[in-house]
């Protein structure tokens, strides 16, 4: 078995997948974190009337050339447009929002306004240019753009967005339906009593989570023992429904490593060993049944490796298959506090833990022991120190790359 390195493989499974094509009419309310269908072309301008963008006065710029004081002949609320016509050297109170009568080009803001009578503003010694504190029709969004691109997934913003256009529902990607098992003779559920030299499994659920999340339907297909048979049905029976299958364990080569030699069987694989810790051992594949292709990802067993494998490779992988625009992960540079030993020729993903000194620099340090088993690194750290291949030992105050855990979204 070839051993690819980190981005060799991203590319091998990115080049394998092919896009679910199916599509679906959503209401927006309910279109959090689906992907978009289609581009979304704006139907209206946002906003679709020039407003303003203070609470003030509006009046034609042009007009103080040859007056000194305006009269005041109204108000524009939001909502209630002033819409008698207006005379030169005329000015109407306006509050954020309301649409910009005919005439009116620019805003006074009211705390700077000076106010001869109740209706009147001196504008002697005021400075103004023309245009100010107008919003623009279209400034947001122009009618007949692309307001958002197809392929993306739709956060808050984007709901905002397609709100502001109207829009009440969206052609979106289907969900991804993922089916996940875990594969081992020492694994209990949660709820199991735990038997002598049996652990409880938490890769189901942190693959759960982490699909949850992401946004796919997860279907739970259990524990499976170390039995060839078993395998076999389970993949073949699910298959067919599922657009793809994770499993966790057994693709590592040892005595009971039975997923590797059963997705063998019945897939067309590509079994990865990929240079990088944890999760160095790592199977890919496609499945073609009656329904089209299921894609397999063979995790790892390791607890770790598991949550390093899923963010790396097969989260952009369901994103490709669910026809989102595959997003990376922004890397940032922060200070080491500590020596971090490295060995050179492979990828290092070690949990850390970024915070920022009182100057302002962001630093990290390791979250405690970084054993592929130790899933309490994974929930101390806040961010992964990625440590690339040709790098070695990193010393107190190099700078390392991080990827955070968490962003604003
Ligand atoms: P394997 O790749 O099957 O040899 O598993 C590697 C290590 O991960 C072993 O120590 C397993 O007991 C452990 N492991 C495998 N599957 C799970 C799981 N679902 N939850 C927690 N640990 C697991
Ligand atoms: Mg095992």
């Amino acid at each position: 078995m070839i051993t690819l390195s980190v981005s060799q493989a991203q590319q091998q499974i990115q080049s394998a997948i092919l896009p679910i094509t199916e599509t679906e009419q959503i209401e927006l309310k309910h279109a959090l974190n689906c992907i978009t269908a289609d581009n979304i072309i704006a139907p209206m301008n946002v906003p679709a009337f020039d407003n303003s963008a203070m609470d003030g006065y509006a009046f034609c710029a042009q007009d103080l050339a040859s007056h000194t004081q305006l009269s005041i002949v109204g108000t524009a609320y939001a909502g209630h447009p002033y819409s008698t016509p207006m005379q030169t050297g005329q000015a109407i109170r306006i509050t954020t929002g309301a649409k910009m009568p005919e005439r009116c080009d620019t805003v006074l803001p009211q705390e700077l306004a000076v106010l001869v009578n109740e209706n009147t503003l001196d504008m002697r010694n005021i400075n103004v240019h023309a245009g100010q504190h107008r919003r623009r029709c279209g400034e947001d969004l122009k009618m007949a753009d692309i307001a958002i691109a197809k392929g993306c997934r739709l956060n808050p913003a984007e709901s905002g967005l397609l709100a502001s256009l109207g829009i009440a529902k969206v052609n979106v990607q289907r969900q991804l339906r993922v089916a996940l098992f875990s594969t081992g003779d020492e694994l209990r559920s949660v709820g199991q009593q735990l038997d002598d030299g049996c652990i409880y499994d938490s890769n189901r659920v942190t693959l759960h989570s982490m699909l949850t999340r992401f946004g796919a339907e997860v279907i739970d297909l259990g524990i499976l023992a170390d039995n060839p048979a078993e395998l076999k049905s389970a993949l073949k029976n699910s298959a067919p429904q599922m657009d793809a299958i994770i499993t966790s364990g057994g693709v590592a080569g040892g005595a009971a490593d039975y997923t590797k030699q059963v997705m063998q069987e019945l897939a067309e694989m590509t079994f990865m060993s990929i240079n990088m810790r944890p999760g160095r051992p790592f199977a890919f594949g496609k499945m073609t049944s009656s329904n089209g292709n299921t894609f397999l990802f063979g995790l790892p067993g390791n607890p770790v490796a598991v949550m390093v494998s899923f963010y790396f490779f097969v989260r952009p992988a369901l994103q490709l298959l669910g026809g989102e625009q595959v997003s990376v992960p922004i890397p940032i540079n922060a200070i080491a506090t500590q020596r971090i030993p490295k060995k050179i020729g492979r990828t290092e993903f070690q949990r850390g833990i970024c915070n920022v000194t009182e100057q302002g620099k962001l630093q990290v340090s390791i979250a405690g022991e970084q054993g592929s088993g130790i899933l309490s690194s994974m929930s101390h750290a806040n961010c992964m120190v990625v440590l690339k291949s040709e790098q070695g030992d990193i010393e107190t105050g190099d700078a390392v790359q991080l990827i955070l855990f968490e962003g604003l979204t």
